[in-house]
């Protein structure tokens, strides 16, 4: 994707293609113009239109340009915070309904993948949260506990079964989550475009939004070469937010975080590492993700940005730590590297915001984003469709703030990684 392999890596080389889109060139009249082509502003296109809005989606640069084509593919089920801790942090009623919302949504991701037939990859098998150490499995002990207690469809493993299913007895213990799965993302989000495309959105690529200017009860949307009149706009620009809504991503701390894709493994490999193709990663506190991808490439990540001293450093790091967790895999070629920013809020939430009467937002899913993200997109064209009251919205409404050493704390990310990842080398 604009021609920097280090962007979208695998997603890019094995995604179908998306439809075909043109720049936004003229004026155009909708009911809804929704800012961003991720999986919320394409999943409420996508609800939206279905429920016979007329639909305009301007995106800056392509489909999936963001997080949601860089991604790990995890469809994760809730956000990182301890589910009995949510209701404290947000209080009672938008902590259980943001639990329920997002323990059920990536059922939703499943429901569309078959209502739509996307071709994107999914596995339903499940994830892994592998515990290290005895705090790891300490802290997933809790999180089973509390899932558990809400019905949740999760398991607890000991050490010797976690061996067996991820292929390495690096383990202490892990959570199976049944709800959870994995996809190919960036082809989730062209699916979603070309479903959206069919219900009748029209999608505008490489048409940053630039301005934006009441005009009566409606909202005039500016692009370089063209504007849109509408009543709602929905900004679905999250961490790669430019243009009007800078406040988005000045008020999250970039995360940077990597991937490197080994080629296809062999027959043998397939059957010891991961063969029951869980999506999986560890509670270290710079943590290591891994999956496989439907060739048998297995695609493993970590904090760190793939520039400058940081691609040797990080590329070292990643082939001796997978020999470390799988001894067999000998020395594995990589065929694919890249990386992406993953927003971070301070209470690690995501956000609603109204911006301003008629523009309203969800961002800020703390590298969690492919269920939330869609689900949220449905909660979006609720609200607008006048299905669900302000009232009743799963996150309260908050004013965007910028988060106090914002750029030190992400100079120190992707400096600490590295540092981290370097001494890894001498132990
Ligand atoms: C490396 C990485 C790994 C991750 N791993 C996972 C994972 O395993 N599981 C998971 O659930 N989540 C994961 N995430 C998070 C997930 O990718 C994001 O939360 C998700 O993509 C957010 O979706 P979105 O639609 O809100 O935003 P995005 O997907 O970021 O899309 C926003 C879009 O808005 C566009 N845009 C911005 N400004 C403008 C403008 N002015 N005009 C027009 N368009 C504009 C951008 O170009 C972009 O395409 C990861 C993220 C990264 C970066």
């Amino acid at each position: 994707m604009l021609n920097d392999p280090r962007s979208h890596g695998l997603w890019e080389n094995t995604a179908p293609e998306p439809p075909t889109t043109s720049p936004l060139d003229g004026a155009m009249s909708a009911d809804v113009v929704i800012v961003g082509g991720g999986y919320t502003g394409l999943s409420s296109a996508l609800h939206l239109a279905e429920a016979g809005s007329k639909v305009v989606l301007l995106e800056a640069k392509e489909i999936g340009f963001g997080g949601a084509g860089r991604n790990v593919g995890l469809i994760n089920a809730g956000m990182w915070v301890m589910p009995n801790d949510l209701p404290g942090v947000l209080g009672p009623v938008h902590g259980e309904r943001l639990l329920d919302l997002l323990g059920n949504a990536p059922k939703l991701v499943m429901e569309l993948i078959d209502k739509h037939q996307i071709a994107c990859e999914l596995e339903r098998n499940g994830t892994l949260h592998c515990a290290v150490g005895a705090d790891g499995l300490k802290e997933i002990e809790a999180r089973a506990a509390q899932w558990a207690a809400r019905g949740a469809a999760v398991r607890l493993l000991d050490a010797a079964e976690t061996a067996k299913r991820i292929g390495s007895d690096g383990y202490t213990g892990s959570l199976l989550d049944k709800r959870a799965g994995t996809l190919q993302p960036l082809a989730y989000a062209r699916g979603l475009a070309h479903a959206a495309v069919k219900a009748g959105v029209a999608i505008h690529t490489s048409s940053p939004v630039i301005a934006t200017e009441r005009n009566g009860s409606r909202w005039m949307v500016k692009t370089a070469k063209g504007e849109v009149s509408a009543e709602w706009i929905i900004v679905a620009t999250d961490a790669y937010s430019t243009g009007p809504w800078e406040q988005v991503r000045s008020e999250q701390v970039h995360l940077p975080y990597f991937n490197f894709a080994t080629v296809p493994l062999g027959h043998n490999l397939r059957q010891s590492i991961l063969p029951g193709r869980e999506g999986a990663w560890d509670t270290k506190e710079i943590l290591s993700s891994f999956r496989m991808d439907q060739a048998g490439r297995l695609v493993f990540g970590s904090v760190g940005a793939l520039r400058n001293t940081g691609l040797a450093v990080h590329k070292g790091w990643a082939k001796r730590a997978l020999k470390r967790l799988f001894p067999v895999i000998g020395n594995v070629e990589f065929e694919c590297e890249w990386y992406g920013q993953i927003g971070m809020t301070d209470n690690a939430l995501p956000r609603f915001h109204k911006f301003a009467p008629g523009v309203v937002g969800f961002s800020g899913y703390n590298g969690r984003g492919i269920a939330p993200g869609t689900v949220f997109g449905r909660t979006l064209a609720d609200h607008i469709l006048g299905r669900l009251p302000e009232a009743d919205l799963p996150l309260p409404l908050t004013s965007p703030t910028e988060p106090s050493f914002r750029a030190l704390k992400e100079i120190w990310y992707e400096a600490g990684a590295q540092v981290a990842h370097f001494a890894d080398a001498r132990l």
